[in-house]
């Protein structure tokens, strides 16, 4: 007898595989809703991009405003020790994610960034993702 309910299984589940976080399977629910369709972790573009859509050659990052610096964000705060160390490491994350964004972008793919603080309101994620897509 498994009593486990679906929800635990998919939270048990995304527990163990670090990949598919909670906001980015928020945005591919968003996504899908909207009757797109894509790909995940496309290991033959540069930085092996969350959700790609082959279809409108569009690849979609969702990145935690913390770790990836979402500028002017209240979740993006540095911590008051450490100073040296944590300025070095988000300057590194910056550095490497400008440079993913700039390969993708030079094989002529749209680069979408999603932050983790706006995916909440998927009202507009969706509009924004679809605008975006539809302008490509
Ligand atoms: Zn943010």
């Amino acid at each position: 007898m498994d009593n486990h309910t679906l929800e635990q299984r998919r939270r048990n589940m995304s527990a163990v595989k670090s990949k598919n976080t909670k906001p980015e399977i928020l945005v591919r629910k968003v996504l899908h809703a909207m009757g797109y369709r894509f790909r995940l972790h496309v290991k033959e573009l540069p930085g092996k991009p969350d959700i790609v859509l082959p279809k409108y050659k569009t690849v979609i990052f969702v990145n935690g405003c913390f770790w990836h610096r979402h500028e002017g964000c209240k979740y993006a705060s540095t911590p008051t020790t450490n100073i040296d160390f944590w300025n070095a490491k988000f300057a590194e994350n910056v550095a490497r994610d400008k440079k993913k964004c700039q390969e993708i972008q030079e094989k002529g793919w749209q680069v979408i960034v999603i932050w983790t603080c706006e995916i909440n309101n998927t009202a507009a994620l969706g509009e924004r993702l679809k605008m975006l897509l539809e302008s490509k």
